[in-house]
């Protein structure tokens, strides 16, 4: 049965357990609920509000609702004086509300004395326990508790509840600056309405997108478009500038990691041809990305490079420069204009490959020819490698501990892939040869951009 439903009927229940992610109005609900309880007009579905028990409860002074945070109240005295207060009536409402914020937390000695009250409840006494953590509810007290899902919001839900609130509260905000409050809310009412909160104190006026970009750091799609586009053309000098205005315009390198890994992750949902709703971009935004000169593949490359550098970024001393490693590297997977392998053998099967002559030493153009459809990243990463072929035996010389990892992770299938062209057995051997030219001449190339300004 429904809260409401129970409201109605009058048949309430002594316990309820609501569970869900953080930030998505649990121990609102609870209130809510609290006051539906206990309103003098009530058991209501619509509480007025106006009433002195509706009013105790707004400004949480309500003897007879009683909020316990389980998360810094662990002990089991808490636990105790509500087993006490449990014995008396409720003083001016018709029920006497224990709401329990984080009951997980509770240690096993609160628990058992909380189960003692559960399982002879008096009458009037509601429990409301709230919880992110269902599973680590005991099975005891979950089984005498009616249950309640909290979902995590959508962007559609989160937006439409904020506009509500912004129009309760007279807050002049255009829609689009909602939406991306809404992004950054990430599931969370509460998230996105402390959002709007900070941005109406301070605003003078219409709270517009800029507004919302600058509080929070965040750029708008228009700018992870502009950086793609920069990306697809392989040029270094103009990826740097524009990571360089992004940080300008406010936003941290984290931050632009993560917007931009979103946009190519909602490239690909639209690309798929999901249904509009289902992604985050309006109508507009799904056609510039759909019109992009990126095949399937390489869109999936993007998302493995973005999350293999995932760690870098976040541990990194030097965000920054970790930033600028990323998108360096994913410029380069267009760095080949010009590249006669690139068209020769585009489209060709991989069966057709010529059996290389080691003499040569083209096994690198084969290796290439192999990774570049299914792992144009990989592709790339051999591009700037030293291949010898000795004997039986591929040395893949590369230039960082990075390249060295993404090539170490796809050994066993490129060994396999090479023995089928080559019919023959060969080992592959990779090294790591520090010395190469290209990394540094890389970064000075990213500190002469930048001045060698330092970074955090
Ligand atoms: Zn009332």
């Amino acid at each position: 049965m429904s809260l409401r439903g129970g409201i109605k009927t009058g048949r309430i229940g002594h316990a309820f357990l609501f569970a869900g992610p953080r930030g998505v109005g649990k121990t609102t609900t609870a209130r809510i609920f609290a006051k539906s309880l206990n309103c003098s007009k009530g058991p209501t579905v619509q509480p007025c509000q106006q009433c002195q028990s509706c009013k105790e409860i707004t400004l949480s002074r309500s003897i007879d609702v009683v909020e316990i945070d389980g998360a810094s109240n662990r002990g089991i005295e808490e636990i105790r004086s509500l087993r006490e207060g449990v014995k008396y009536a409720p003083l001016h409402g018709k029920y006497k509300v224990y709401i329990i914020d984080e009951v997980h937390s509770l240690t096993a000695e609160a628990f058992n004395a909380l189960l003692k009250t559960l399982e002879e409840p008096p009458a009037n006494v509601v429990f409301i326990f709230a919880t992110t953590n269902p599973t680590k509810v005991p099975a005891t007290i979950l089984s005498r508790c009616q249950r309640f899902m909290f979902k995590r919001l959508s962007i559609k839900e989160i937006s439409d509840r904020l506009t509500d609130i912004a129009a309760k509260e007279q807050i002049a905000i255009t829609p689009e600056a909602i939406h991306y409050i809404a992004v950054r809310a990430d599931g969370s009412i509460r998230d996105g309405e402390s959002i709007l909160e900070q941005l109406a104190a301070f605003v003078e006026g219409t709270i517009e997108e800029k507004n919302v970009f600058r509080l929070i750091g965040f750029l708008g799609y228009s700018y992870y478009h502009e950086l793609l586009q920069v990306v697809i053309s392989g040029e270094l000098d103009k990826v740097l500038t524009m990571l360089n205005r992004g940080i300008e315009e406010g936003a941290d390198p984290a931050e632009i990691y993560r917007g931009f890994t979103q946009y190519v992750r909602n490239m690909l949902l639209a690309k798929s041809h999901l249904p509009d709703e289902l992604l985050d971009l309006n109508v507009d935004e799904i056609k510039a990305v759909r019109a992009l000169p990126l095949t399937d593949a390489l869109v999936i490359a993007y998302l493995e490079m973005c999350l293999d550098h995932e760690d870098n970024i976040k541990r990194s001393v030097n965000t920054r420069i970790a930033l600028e490693l990323l998108f360096s590297q994913l410029a380069l997977l267009h760095d080949n204009p010009g590249n006669p392998r690139e068209s020769k053998n585009r489209g060709k099967p991989v069966v057709d490959k010529v059996v290389p002559d080691p003499e040569k030493n083209d096994v690198k153009s084969v290796l290439i020819d192999l990774l570049q459809e299914k792992s144009p990243q990989l592709a790339g990463v051999i591009q700037k490698a030293n291949v010898v072929m000795k004997g039986d035996i591929v040395d893949i010389h590369v230039e960082n501990d990075f390249a060295h990892r993404q090539l170490h992770g796809k050994l066993p299938s490129m060994i396999s892939a090479l023995q089928k062209v080559m019919k023959k057995d060969v080992k592959v051997e990779l090294h790591i040869d520090k010395k190469e030219r290209k990394e540094s001449d890389l970064v000075k190339n990213i500190k002469g951009l930048f001045d060698g300004e330092e970074v955090r």
